[in-house]
């Protein structure tokens, strides 16, 4: 059902949703200039001497955007990532430093927003907004899917 959601959540995003193996990926363990850095799951931040610094989740998620069949594309990721940094640097800030509306807390697991060496800018002005979907429909739609499945 986990997967079920997700690919709702998509599509109606207007995305799809791809499956790979993250045992030949290992995307936590990688980085754009090939060198791989085995971490622990308590460390929440990617940093490289190469001069990449991203949150770990965030930078996953980018990396699997160059995956296929089953293999990250580390010259397709390395061309893209000028332009994909400054939006995952934005998500990162904005998770860490804003507070939620909703009241919840931080996320921990997005380790502490650091930004070296950059004047402020205002990077977040251009990023597209997403209206809340209907979760519930979407949960039901699932367990349908689940029980049709079973049968
Ligand atoms: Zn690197």
């Amino acid at each position: 059902m986990r997967f079920c959601f997700a690919k709702l959540r998509a599509e109606s995003a207007g995305g799809s949703v791809d499956e790979f193996s993250t045992r030949t990926t290992a995307l936590s363990q990688v980085c754009l200039c090939g060198q791989k850095h085995k971490k622990r799951l308590s460390e929440r931040v990617h940093s490289c001497d190469c001069g990449v610094r991203m949150q770990r989740d965030l930078f996953s998620a980018y990396l699997a955007r160059h995956v296929k069949d089953n293999l990250l594309q580390v010259t397709e990721a390395n061309e893209s990532w000028s332009g994909a940094e400054p939006l995952l640097r934005a998500a990162w800030e904005q998770a860490t430093t804003t507070q939620p509306a909703s009241g919840r807390r931080k996320p921990t697991s997005f380790g502490v927003f650091g930004r070296p060496s950059q004047s402020g800018s205002s990077e977040q002005e251009g990023l597209p907004t997403h209206e809340a979907s209907d979760v519930v429909a979407m949960a039901k739609a699932c367990a349908r899917a689940d029980e049709s499945a079973e049968v």
